[in-house]
């Protein structure tokens, strides 16, 4: 069985054998881009490489890259613990090529590894091509030899992908895997493409527009390739689970949760065991790249996955902090590949001993107030907005732990009266300050409120108040 380092490194060196510089992982945090929160993808760090903006000593490039999808355009955060496949920090494996190769080869090369070096079997492999794509499907046909049920046209915008609202664009095609029948879920396309049966490892990108204002596309000179494979799905696959979850790397760490709770990973407390493995990596890696947990913007999000993730470590009895424990069995998977993993690791341990133990009190005591205030509800109402802000406000609830823990319950929350009482709360203290004849500006009046410790305070919004994409 391959482990997850194993196939990263088989990754890049089959890429590296190919021609391509093997390049670093980006930080998470983008450099000179405030548009984007979190590095989501592989191309980020090229996206001006992309645009011919910024010229780099290669044309050919391969990466194990960071992404965080848990705030902004993709947002995976709601997936955790409930689809096989998502987490919020996962590592992107990528093949680009700036103007070299194009549409051929990258599914030639894409092809090879998948079925050489990986070894999967053809016949468990299906693909998808943009509708009004006939050359890739005219390749896979040439290359893989797949019949033509096995070459899915989607004509959605899936299957076309965009820098944005101009620039680079082009049709995109998708390596799926099928897990067999026993599993839930539709090929890609159809009604039930949601379920984890038919799963996407590798996304292709051909970049070979460009499109300017007014949607006016152009063929781009030396069309572009951009790739991203999941490292945790494919290992999923190559480990014989379609259960990203299940993978060495997500073992060893749900095992460490399981010896310090002594709670069944594999019992009716499964989904808290995912989500804590999940938030404890995502929450490690954004502090070692700079991230603090704040009440805005990345901090904020960087707090919510935290809080979350100890929500859940309360749900499996731990009557202490618990998710520091864990770092060395993330160090001990991931620090050799990630190297500031432990260069940051007292950081990590403390920044995260210090939320959980702050935020103990408070959660003890607002999740009594929830139990209190939704016991009598039942599948399909919604908990009251006031509630939910008392909960945000005074005990340090964001929204999307409230959220989380009436899930299960299938229970929402009125959203809509959360974000009025935070309206009329901010009203009322600008009228407060209007009275005194101060600015009545919030950047005075909430630090004065914090230091005066009226109540907890955790940000002007359920989203960041970043330009997120
Ligand atoms: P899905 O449709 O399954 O949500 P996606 O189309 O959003 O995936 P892409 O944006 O194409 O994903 O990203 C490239 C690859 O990265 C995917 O093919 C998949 O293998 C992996 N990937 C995407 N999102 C996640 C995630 N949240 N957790 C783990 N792997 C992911
Ligand atoms: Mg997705
Ligand atoms: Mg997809
Ligand atoms: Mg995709």
């Amino acid at each position: 069985m391959s482990g997850v380092n194993d196939i990263r490194s088989t990754f890049l060196d089959y890429f590296k054998s190919q021609g391509h510089e093997v390049v670093a992982s980006s930080p998470l945090v983008p450099r000179n881009d405030p548009t984007l929160m979190f590095a989501n993808s592989g191309m980020v760090q090229f996206k001006n490489v992309f645009t011919g903006q910024e010229k780099r000593p290669y044309s050919r490039a391969t990466t194990a890259q960071k992404c965080v999808r848990a705030g902004g355009k993709h947002n995976d955060l709601d997936n955790v613990g409930y689809t096989a496949r998502h987490h919020t920090f996962f590592e992107m494996l990528g093949n680009f090529s700036f103007g070299d190769y194009f549409k051929e080869q990258a599914i030639h090369h894409a092809w090879t590894l998948v079925t050489r070096e990986f070894g999967l079997p053809k016949d468990k492999l299906l693909v998808t091509v943009y509708s009004e794509d006939d050359e890739a499907h005219g390749l896979w046909k040439k290359i893989a030899g797949l019949t033509d049920d096995k070459i899915i046209r989607i004509p959605t915008s899936a299957n076309f992908w965009r820098m944005g609202d101009t620039g680079p664009c082009g049709p995109c095609s998708e390596i799926f895997y099928d897990h067999g029948d026993q599993i839930w879920g539709g090929p890609p396309g159809s009604p039930d493409e949601d379920g984890d049966r038919f799963i996407e490892i590798w996304n292709l990108v051909f970049m070979q527009y460009e499109e300017a204002a007014g949607g006016i596309r152009t063929d781009l000179p030396r069309p572009s390739i951009d790739t991203g494979m999941g490292l945790e799905r494919i290992a999923a696959v190559l480990q014989g689970t379609h259960d990203n979850y299940n993978i060495d790397l997500f073992r060893a760490l749900i095992g460490a949760i399981a010896d310090l709770t002594s709670v069944d990973p594999d019992g009716p407390m499964k989904a808290s065991h995912r989500v804590i493995a999940d938030h404890l990596r995502c929450s490690a890696f954004l502090i070692a790249d700079g991230v603090l947990p704040s009440n805005e913007g990345r901090g904020y999000v960087l707090r919510r996955i935290m809080r979350r993730g100890m929500r859940h470590a309360q749900l499996l009895g731990a009557r202490e902090p618990l998710m520091y424990k864990l770092v060395p069995a993330l160090t001990r998977e991931m620090g050799r590949a990630y190297p500031e993993l432990l260069r940051a690791e007292a950081l990590i341990t403390e920044t995260l001993k210090l939320e959980e133990t702050r935020f103990r009190t408070t959660l003890t005591r607002g999740l009594s107030l929830l139990d209190e205030a939704a016991k009598d509800l039942s599948a399909g109402q919604s908990l009251k907005g006031d509630v939910a802000f008392t909960l945000y406000d005074t005990y340090g609830f964001p929204l999307d732990l409230t959220q989380d823990a009436l899930r299960s319950r299938d229970i929402t929350v009125d959203v809509e009266g959360f974000d009025a009482a935070m309206q009329q709360q901010k009203a009322k203290a600008r009228a407060a300050w209007a009275g005194s004849g101060e600015a009545a500006t919030e950047t005075l009046w909430f630090p004065l409120r914090d230091r005066l410790g009226a109540t907890e305070f955790l940000g002007y919004d359920t989203e960041s108040a970043e330009g997120v994409v």
